[in-house]
């Protein structure tokens, strides 16, 4: 078990709604870490829609998904958060000191006065393709995500699917991996034109391989594949590998938080609306987590209610001092901690 680490604020989800928490606790001195499942910030903004325009973010009449989330990465660098990435938030538990521990699947644990969910849909949990026994290799050579690229070096590497993160993988595997083939069931792609360009002349310079097809079987001992079998429209070809790396999308699912104990509302997690407080005091959640009376599931309505949150954690964490309600426009304290003064 790991040395816990000591912190203001844990928020569990790193989408748009917990980075902009980040913005208004930092204004009050709130320390925030982050944890998210994915390997990067942005939640469904940046998995889902990253080049899709947003219409409705105040004062941005068009702004793309990941191109917020690159904004709100910008407004919250002066506060020096600290992301968790790759970790899905498992257990959780109130010290007899009043604060909160925090564990992550890896065994991390952090200490805290205030846990903020900030969880979306839930964590995204990958698609598993439709192939027949795939359940006995999966976590020993087949992956649904690359937490660290070493474990990949020298391997031969089967990755499928169409997308962003096939075509990220595939290139940026390629250097590492002793082959990798790509597999999709049809020549167009769905992922950035630039990577599958970059994609397309590796192959023409031998780097790689790629196949159309899908994969209906695979070959191995003990959760070890040795092999992969396609159904190609050559007709069934195997391919020799043993790592298989499928991205077929994910789901949402509520994951471990569901099982906090924290009262429910139609698999959302209910609040009150002035401080977006859960049935357990010091817990709260807001953006697409929470049910209210009310809820509208937007970016904007998830900004306010982590302002409002952000009232109710300072108390709570600092209740010795006095809370000064200030703009950033005209307070210099304020902008001090936003380095523009
Ligand atoms: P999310 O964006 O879902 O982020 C939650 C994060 O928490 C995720 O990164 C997830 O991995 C992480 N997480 C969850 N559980 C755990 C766990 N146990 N441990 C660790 N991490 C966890 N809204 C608008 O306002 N305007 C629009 O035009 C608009 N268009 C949309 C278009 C599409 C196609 C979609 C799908 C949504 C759209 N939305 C729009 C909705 C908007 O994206 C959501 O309201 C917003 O993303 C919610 O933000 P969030 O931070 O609450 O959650």
């Amino acid at each position: 078990m790991s040395t816990p680490i000591e912190t203001d604020v844990v928020i569990v989800g790193a989408g748009p709604v917990g980075l902009f928490a980040v913005f208004e606790l930092g204004l009050y001195d709130l320390k925030c870490h982050l944890i998210d499942i994915l390997d990067r910030p942005g939640g469904q903004c940046a998995e889902l829609y990253p080049e899709k325009p947003i219409y409705d973010i105040p004062a941005w009449p068009e702004i793309s998904g990941q191109a917020l989330v690159d904004r709100l990465m910008e407004q919250i660098a002066p506060f020096s958060p600290e992301f968790h990435f790759n970790r899905m938030v498992s257990g959780f538990r109130k010290l007899d000191n009043g604060r909160f521990e925090v564990e992550t699947d890896e065994g991390e644990l952090l200490h805290c006065h205030a846990v903020v969910i900030a969880a979306g849909g839930g964590s995204f949990q990958p698609k598993r393709p439709p192939v027949p026994g795939i359940e006995a290799y999966e976590g020993k050579s087949v992956f649904y995500s690359v937490r660290r690229m070493e474990e990949f070096r020298d391997k031969d590497l089967l990755i499928v699917g169409g997308g962003d993160s096939a075509l990220d993988w595939t290139l940026n595997l390629q250097p590492v991996a002793k082959s990798v083939t790509l597999v999709h069931r049809r020549p167009d792609f769905r992922a950035a034109p630039d990577s599958v360009n970059k994609m397309f002349a590796m192959k023409e310079e031998g780097k790689i391989d790629f196949q159309v097809g899908q994969v209906t079987g695979l070959k191995g001992e003990d959760g070890q594949l040795t092999a992969a079998t396609l159904k190609s429209p050559d007709g069934e070809i195997e391919v020799a590998c043993n790592r298989m790396l499928p991205f077929f999308g994910l789901t949402m699912k509520l994951g471990p938080i569901a099982d906090w104990g924290l009262n429910q509302h139609e698999n959302l997690i209910s609040v009150d609306t002035e401080k977006f407080e859960t049935s357990i005091p010091g817990v709260f959640a807001i953006g697409d987590i929470n049910w209210y009376p009310g809820k509208l599931k937007l970016i904007l309505s998830g900004f306010h209610e982590a302002a409002l949150m952000t009232q109710a954690v300072k108390r709570l964490a600092h209740p010795d001092q006095k809370l000064v309600f200030q703009y950033t426009t005209s307070s210099t304290s304020l902008q001090k901690k936003l380095g523009v003064q």
